[in-house]
């Protein structure tokens, strides 16, 4: 179905979190299990060279450096007070469809926001790059 396969490219939700996890350090018995990283908000964001690192799915903060000992809410909570999943501080399934709702349009804003600052800084070397363009002709006359 196409509206979730939108849906798990956001990782809203934990099953698409789980599932995102192609490699990782820790097995199931470990505090930072994929299900547990994935039940506190993280989606595998690694690469084959390194695989523990993950970011929220809400507001976007990556860590690694993981360690088996590492509690992913604690870590969570620590490293990004101000996301909106760690205000709450409870996995999907014990949350109010009124919540769950509210971290949806957060984490729409938070793609959004990222998107445009990309826009911005594309914009910003575009411009630099023709201003150098301009002075290289004008000095050349
Ligand atoms: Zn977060």
């Amino acid at each position: 179905m196409k509206s979730t396969s939108n849906i798990a490219k956001i990782f809203l939700l934990q099953e698409d979190r789980e599932k995102s996890f192609k490699h990782w350090p820790y097995k199931d018995d470990k505090k930072c299990s994929i299900r547990k990283m994935a039940e506190a908000g993280f989606y595998w964001h690694g690469t084959e060279q390194e695989i523990d690192i993950a970011a929220c799915f809400v507001c976007g903060k990556e860590l690694d450096g993981w360690e088996e000992s590492d509690d992913p809410w604690t870590e969570h909570q620590k490293h990004a007070p101000q996301c909106a999943f760690v205000k709450y501080g409870r996995p999907e399934s014990d949350l109010t469809c009124e919540e769950f709702g509210h971290l949806m349009m957060a984490t729409m804003k938070m793609r959004l926001q990222n998107q445009y600052t990309q826009m911005k800084t594309n914009a910003k070397m575009f411009t630099e790059k023709k201003r150098k363009e301009m002075e290289k002709l004008l000095r050349t006359q």
